[in-house]
C-alpha cells in the first residue's frame, strides 16, 4: 500500500484510548501521528498512570508516586523517536546506578560502565564482563527485538541469541557464574525486579534486560519527576490534535463514543469485566484467568540530610537494593510468592534527588522506597522498610521528617491496573512473559475488530517505555489499512 493510500485510509478515522499510562499515551501518539483523531479517557483526576509525581509530605518536595528509574525509557526506540526534549523532558543520572550493601559491610556497586562495575567486583569482574560486554555493545541493534513480542523473526538473531540464551535460565542458575556474595547479590537484586521466584525458568530475563539497557543508557531519572515524561507525551499528543479527558472511569462500552479503534491500557481482568460477553468466550476466559503476582508496599520519606548509609557508595547511588545475599533475596521472593510476608522483605530505595537536586527542599530530601510483599497484603510494611534501612544506615529514623504510605490495596485504589497491589500488571511467569494474557502471536488483539489491549500486561511488559502501546497501535494501524 502506498503512503498516499495509507493516509487516505486513516482520513476521518477516530480512536478512543482508555487509560493514560505511558502505554495509553504511546498508543495515542502513534495513532495521532498516523492521522487518526484520538481521544484519551482517564479515570483519575490526573493523567500518567504509573508515571506520575508530585508533593506528598513537605511542600515543594517532589516524590515519584510510581516509576522512578528509567533505563528502559531512555533506551525505548519509541520514546527515542519522539524528541520529547522539545516538550521539556530531560534525563539526569546519578554517579552510581545502584548499590547493594551486605550485612558484612561489603557492597556490590553497579556503574553505568560495564568495565567499572567489573573492576569493583574483583574476581567476579570477568563473569560480569562475559555476561554484559557483548550484549551491551549490541544493545542498540537487538534492543528493538526484545521490545516487541518475542515470538517474531528477530532482526538481529545472533545478538539476540547472545542475550536471550542466558535470559532463558532461572536467575538462581545464572547467579552461579559469580563467586562472590557481592556479585551474586548485585545480580539477584536486579533480577528480583521481576517479582518472580528466582529459581523459575526465565526469571533472569527481566533483570538481564534492565542491566543491559542500564549499562547502555544508565539508570536515569526524569528531571523534575517522572510526571515530566507524562507531561511531555501529553503535550506532543495535544500538538498532534489529540484530546484528553480525565475523571472518566470507563465501566461499560456504552460510555464510549463510536470510534474505529479502541485501545485499552487496562488490566486484562478489567477488560473482561467491562466488555463482558462482547468478548469471544475463549478470550474472556483467558482474561478472567489472568494471573497477578506479588505486590508492592510503598513508603515515601522526607529525610533531613538524606540517609546516613554506612556503605559509602550507597550515599552516591540513585538506587539502593536492600535484600541481603542472593540466597536471602531468593528466599524472601519465594515467601511473598507463597503469600507469606517475610520478616526481612526485599526493599528498593530510590534517591533520585542525587541526580536531580531540585526535588529537595533545602536539606530535606525525598526518598522513594517500596518493599516486595504478598499479593493483596493488608498489613503494614512501613516498620519492615524502616528497619531494613536503619540496619544499613544507623540514625536514619532520627532524620525522618515525614512519611507517606501506599499499601498494596492502596496502590490498587490509586490505579486499578495494579490488581492486588501488583505493580507489574500481571505475574511475569513463562507464558505471560512470552505471550501476555493468552497464547497467541497477536497479543494486542482482543478478538473484537478494532479493539486492542495496549497495557503492560502485553509484551514487552512493565516499565515506562511505552513500547506495549506503540506496538499495539502499530497493529491497529496495520489492521485498519487492510
Ligand atoms: C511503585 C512503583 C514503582 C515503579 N517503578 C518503576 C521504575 O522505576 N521504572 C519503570 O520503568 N517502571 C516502574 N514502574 C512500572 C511502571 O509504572 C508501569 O509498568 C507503567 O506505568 C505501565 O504503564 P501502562 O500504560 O501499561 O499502565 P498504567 O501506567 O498503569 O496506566 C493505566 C491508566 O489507566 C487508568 N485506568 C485504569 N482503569 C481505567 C478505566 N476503567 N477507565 C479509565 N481509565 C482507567 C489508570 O488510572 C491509569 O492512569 C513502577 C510502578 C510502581 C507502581
Amino acid at each position: 500500500m502506498s503512503a498516499e493510500s495509507r493516509s487516505d485510509s486513516v482520513q476521518g478515522r477516530t480512536a478512543i484510548v482508555v487509560g493514560s499510562g505511558p502505554n495509553g499515551l504511546a498508543a495515542a501518539i502513534t495513532l495521532a501521528r498516523a492521522g487518526v483523531e484520538v481521544t484519551v479517557l482517564e479515570a483519575a483526576d490526573e493523567i500518567g498512570g504509573g508515571t506520575r509525581s508530585g508533593e506528598a509530605i513537605v511542600p515543594g518536595l517532589v516524590h515519584d508516586h510510581c516509576s522512578a528509574i528509567h533505563p528502559m525509557a531512555v533506551g525505548s526506540p519509541f520514546l527515542g523517536s519522539l524528541d520529547l526534549e522539545r516538550y521539556g523532558l530531560r534525563w539526569a543520572w546519578p554517579e552510581i546506578d545502584c548499590a547493594h550493601p551486605l550485612d558484612d559491610g561489603t557492597v556490590g556497586v553497579l556503574y553505568r560502565s560495564v568495565a567499572e562495575t567489573a573492576a569493583g567486583l574483583g574476581t567476579d569482574g570477568r563473569a560480569w564482563r562475559l555476561l554484559f560486554d557483548r550484549p551491551v555493545a549490541a544493545y542498540d541493534r537487538f534492543g528493538a527485538d526484545i521490545m516487541r513480542p518475542l515470538l517474531r523473526l528477530p532482526r538481529h538473531p545472533i545478538s539476540l541469541a547472545r542475550f536471550g540464551i542466558p535470559a532463558l535460565a532461572p536467575a538462581s542458575l545464572l547467579a552461579e557464574i559469580f563467586r562472590t556474595e557481592q556479585g551474586r547479590a548485585l545480580f539477584g537484586g536486579v533480577a528480583a525486579h521481576a517479582f518472580h521466584p528466582l529459581h523459575r525458568p526465565l526469571s533472569a530475563s527481566i533483570g538481564l534486560g534492565i542491566l543491559t539497557a542500564g549499562h547502555r543508557y544508565g539508570w536515569a531519572v526524569a528531571v523534575g519527576g517522572s510526571q515530566r515524561i507524562t507531561d511531555a507525551m501529553a503535550a506532543l499528543l495535544l500538538d498532534l490534535g489529540g484530546k484528553i479527558e480525565t475523571r472518566v472511569h470507563v465501566r461499560s462500552p456504552r460510555q464510549l463514543p463510536p470510534s474505529d479503534i479502541t485501545m485499552w491500557d487496562l488490566a486484562p481482568t478489567a477488560i473482561a469485566e467491562i466488555l463482558a460477553d462482547r468478548l469471544p468466550s475463549r478470550i474472556a476466559k483467558a482474561y478472567r484467568r489472568f494471573r497477578y503476582g506479588p505486590a508492592a508496599f510503598k513508603v515515601d520519606f522526607a529525610v533531613e540530610g538524606g540517609i546516613p548509609w554506612t556503605a559509602e557508595p550507597a550515599r552516591r547511588a540513585g538506587t539502593v537494593h536492600l535484600g541481603g545475599r542472593f540466597a536471602e533475596i531468593a528466599a524472601s521472593e519465594r515467601e511473598i510468592h507463597a503469600g507469606r510476608m517475610p520478616e526481612r522483605p526485599f526493599v528498593l530505595v530510590g534517591q533520585q534527588y542525587l541526580a536531580d537536586s531540585k526535588r529537595s527542599v533545602g536539606t530535606v530530601h525525598p526518598v522513594w522506597t517500596y518493599a516486595h510483599v504478598p499479593h493483596g497484603f493488608t498489613g503494614d510494611a512501613t516498620e519492615a522498610i524502616s528497619a531494613r534501612i536503619e540496619a544499613f544506615a544507623p540514625g536514619f529514623r532520627d532524620r525522618i521528617v515525614g512519611t507517606s504510605t501506599r499499601t498494596a490495596p492502596g496502590l490498587a485504589e490509586y490505579n486499578p491496573n495494579y490488581v492486588g497491589g501488583n505493580i507489574m500488571t500481571g505475574a511475569k511467569d513463562l507464558p505471560q512473559l512470552l505471550f501476555g494474557p493468552r497464547k497467541t502471536l497477536h497479543p494486542y488483539d482482543i478478538g473484537i475488530p478494532g479493539h486492542y489491549l495496549c497495557s503492560a500486561a502485553t509484551p514487552p511488559g512493565p516499565g515506562a517505555h511505552g513500547m506495549c502501546g506503540a506496538n499495539a497501535a502499530d497493529r491497529a494501524l496495520r489492521c485498519l489499512h487492510r
